[in-house]
């Protein structure tokens, strides 16, 4: 049950994650969640740092999607400058969305690698699925009221992890 949660690699920052670590697991396809992992959740564009992440790794070979549970409004604007594809409403960690994403693109769940900031949305659900999964730790201290609850309740799996020895929240892998 803990292991849903885990994540395979766990890094302090999106700016520490390369193509090339992606291609050396087999990775052609990241969907990356947005707030708190790119950014803030009310920073409503990408910053210079999002660009070259990912001009980085579509210039590598890697695909990127970004799928958020927050509102279509937020997660168009948020991509329309990237030129990448945007999910918005995904109902993470309900498998829905992914499930969507695996078709449209007609990937194979060894291929895909989901990237996000939260045990209890982002890695469970991309765990069920069958994903390489990928935490980071969140952009700035401040959620959306939603996240808090979320957060609540990460904070105790984050002890249970630590007392499993499979997770110690700070001690990054990059
Ligand atoms: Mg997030």
């Amino acid at each position: 049950m803990l292991k849903l949660f885990c994540p395979n690699y766990y890094i302090h920052s999106y700016r520490a994650l390369t193509a090339s670590y992606l291609k050396e697991h087999g990775i052609t396809m990241l969907l990356c969640d947005i707030d708190n992992t790119m950014v803030a959740h009310d920073e409503p564009l990408p910053d210079r740092d999002v660009h070259t992440f990912v001009e980085s790794m579509k210039n590598a070979g890697i695909r990127i999607v970004f799928i958020s549970n927050n509102v279509e409004e937020r997660v168009q604007r948020f991509v329309s400058e990237l030129d990448v594809a945007g999910y918005s409403f995904a109902m993470k960690p309900l498998p829905k969305t992914y499930r969507r994403i695996v078709k449209d693109f007609a990937l194979s769940k060894q291929e895909v690698a989901v990237l996000g900031d939260q045990l209890l949305t982002d890695m469970l659900g991309a765990n069920l699925m069958g994903f390489y999964t990928i935490l980071s730790a969140p952009v700035v201290e401040r959620d959306l009221s939603f996240t808090k609850f979320n957060r609540f309740f990460e904070a105790i799996i984050f002890r249970l992890l630590k007392l499993s020895g499979r997770l110690t929240k700070g001690e990054f892998d990059d």
